[in-house]
Parts: C-alpha cells; structure tokens; sequence
C-alpha cells in the first residue's frame, strides 16, 4: 500500500515475467504478454470482510486485524477498511454497541475463553448485505437485540457460525440463520450466484468479470465444444462456459461447493454443466482410465458422450497456489484438448507447471496477468496454450 497504484501495476507485471522466464525457462518472444488489466478505483473492491473482534488493554472490544504472525488485533481506524464495503463500519459500530450494552464477552485467542471471535460481512453488487456472527459457543444471550440493530442498518440477512475450536479456520461447520434466507445474490456479467457465508466466491466482482472474460475469450467456444473445468468451486467459470459450450464438466474438492455448482447452474437455466466431487489429480485420471476406449475394462455404454469427454477441446483448470499435481498435467496431456486455459493465482507454481505442458506438445501463446488483489502482493494470470498441430 505504501507504492503508487501504477508502481504496484509494474511490479506484479515484472513478477510474472521473472516467474515465466526463471522457473518456467519460457522465451517470451514468441508470447503475448499483456499489460496487467488494473482498477480505476484500487480500493473498496472486496466484497467479503472478515474482521477478528478482540478487546484492547482496558478491556473494551476492537476491531481490526491481526498483526502478522501474532494475536494482537491492529484496530481499524473508524471501523473502517478502506479495501471493503463502505456501509461495513456501521455494521461493526453496531455490533460494538450491542457488545457494550449487554457485557457479551469477547473471545481471547490467547486464552481461548470468551465468545464473540468474527463478524464475517458479505455484500452483493445489488448492495445486498450479509452479516454473520462466528462465535465460540452456540448460546449468545441477547441476540434478538443485535439482529434489530442490523436490520435497522438494512442488512438483509444475520447468521451465526459456531467455531468452537481452537485453531485459525474462521468457520464452523454449523451455520444458523437468524433473519432472512441465510444467502445473497450476486452478479457476475450475466450470471446469477447464491452465495452463504461458507461459500467461496471470488472477492473482487469488477476484475472477475475482466478475468472470466479473457477466460472465455481464450477458450474460444463456438457452441459444439465439450469442456473440462477443473478446481471449478461453485461453478462460476463453469457456467461462464457453458453459455457458449456444448458440455462442461466441473470438478471440485468440497462437497458444498459442488452443490452450489449444481444450484447455480438451475438458477441460471443451464442445463449442458455437469459436476463431480474429488480432487482433480485422482477424478480425471480415475475418469480417463476406466472410460478410455483403449481399456479392456472401460468402454463407453452412453453413446459418444463419454467419448467426448475424454478427448475434449478445452480444458481450464483454475488451481490454488501450489497448481496442479504432476499427475493431473499428464492426464490432460493425454486427453489432448486443443486448447489449456490456466488461470494461476501464483506466478511460481504457474511457471513450474507451463514448463511440464509446453515439454508435452503445447506452446504457451498468451499471458494476461490481472490485478485482483489492489494494494495485495497477489497477481492473478490467465494464460492460454495451443495444441502444437
Ligand atoms: N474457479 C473457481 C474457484 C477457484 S479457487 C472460481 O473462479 O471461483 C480453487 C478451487 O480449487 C477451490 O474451490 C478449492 O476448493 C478447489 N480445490 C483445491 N484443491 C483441489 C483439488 N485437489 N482438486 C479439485 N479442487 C480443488
């Protein structure tokens, strides 16, 4: 934050490069590298805040963020994050308020007593607001007054998490609505999403939209095209596809995530999205060996469609930082799409696993690096490689 917007631009383009051409030993002169696509406005792009509640020396709550590699909350000035939701500081003064008049103890990291430990706030484009409460425990006395409060700020649903334990992970595995239906909706170019307080959905709407474009637009989809998309979480690139796909095939590690792929895709009345459940090193090589014509045990009952499936004519794949497993790479090798879509959240681990593809029979063609994460060392890539012919 302490660089310019424009000298923060540069350095993540740099990054990219350096990865490209020091881990992955890429020649970038046959590559188009775009310029990094940037915001206008490189603050109040996150649509999901997550703010630990903790208490200052006299005793009295504060909001903030955690100082790195401790439990000290570093409090907000005005309860406000400036990479947020502007309305969110009102919601936090409320929730003090609430904390103040009724003596609700705040959980301590260090001793691990007390009760209230996150106001989790998400907000749609539409200004449709979420507020979820995660606490230690399930009995919260007086919650009838805060979820008042919050509606009278026009907050459309309240909820509380319980995370009784000990560790960093913010969220509980129970959820309970207390007003409204527990979810939002959000928008993404011409797509719906539902979203809950568990669910993962991409934080910044504006690049997002910049980033599933230069997705579908390297994807290259005509219509009578069968697509893979893998680390695929609630479907959204998904679904993205299959508005100019014949078929999609998502898969996804968590179960939750895949029925809300499944739910996104009957709110949006696409029907050519289908979604597995596992992870996408062991799904697709598991797929592609039983299925593979090739395989005594295999064969395809469903006319042609499975055939379809194993030699697709895209694959996009969208890992978490540490990329794609070997296995995974070499699977999709051998189903050889004509085109590989990977978008990387990590420069490093995008390199290592280009390195592995064009060593296989692809050439890397375009590089668009974007700027979801302003005023963040995160940069976000979308590259595209073509089957050599
Ligand atoms: N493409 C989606 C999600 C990308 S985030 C979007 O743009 O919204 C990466 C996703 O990969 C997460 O949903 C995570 O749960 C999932 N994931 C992590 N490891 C995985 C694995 N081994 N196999 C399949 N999915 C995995």
């Amino acid at each position: 934050m302490q660089m310019s917007y424009s000298a923060q631009l540069a350095a993540k383009e740099t990054k990219v490069r350096d990865a490209l051409t020091r881990i992955g030993g890429l020649d970038l002169s046959d590559v188009s590298v775009a310029p990094i696509l940037g915001m206008d406005d490189p603050c109040r792009y996150r649509n999901k805040e997550q703010v630990p509640v903790g208490t200052d020396a006299s005793g009295n709550p504060v909001f903030g963020f955690f100082a790195e590699h401790t439990h000290r909350i570093v409090p907000m000035p005005e309860y406000d994050c400036l990479l947020g939701d502007a309305g969110n500081a009102a919601i936090l003064k409320a929730v003090r308020s609430w904390l103040l008049q009724y003596s609700v103890p705040v959980y301590s990291e260090e001793t691990h007593t007390g009760l209230i430990r996150h106001v989790l706030m998400r907000t749609a484009g539409s200004g449709e607001t979420l507020v979820c409460l995660v606490c230690a425990r399930e009995k919260v006395p007086h919650l009838d007054a805060l979820v008042q409060a919050l509606l009278n700020l026009g907050v459309a649903s309240v909820c509380l998490n319980v995370q009784p334990k000990p560790d960093n992970v913010i969220l509980g595995p129970h959820t309970e609505i207390l007003s409204g239906s527990g979810r939002i909706t959000d928008t993404i170019g011409k797509l719906s999403f539902s979203v809950s307080p568990n669910s993962f959905f991409q934080v910044n709407r504006t690049q997002t939209e910049k980033l599933y474009a230069k997705a579908l637009e390297f994807a290259d989809l005509h219509g009578g095209e069968t697509v893979w998309d893998l680390y695929c979480g609630i479907g959204t690139i998904s679904l993205f596809l299959a508005q100019k796909a014949a078929k999609v095939y998502g898969v996804e590690i968590i179960p939750q995530a895949v029925a809300d792929a499944r739910e996104n895709a009957r709110l949006n009345g696409l029907t050519n999205a289908e979604f597995f459940v596992g992870e996408a090193e062991k799904k697709v090589p598991e797929f592609y060996e039983k299925k593979h014509p090739g395989n005594a045990s295999g064969g395809t009952d469903e006319a042609g469609t499975e055939d379809q499936a194993l030699t697709p004519d895209v694959m996009v794949v969208d890992p978490p930082r540490k990329g794609c497993d070997r296995q995974l790479l070499d699977t999709m090798v051998r189903m050889s799409p004509k085109r590989i879509v990977y978008v990387s959240c990590d420069p490093a681990t995008l390199a290592r696993d280009l390195k592995i593809l064009t060593g296989s029979g692809y050439r890397l063609t375009d590089v668009q690096p974007v700027d979801m994460f302003p005023e963040t060392m995160s940069v976000e890539c979308v590259t595209r490689l073509q089957k050599d012919s």
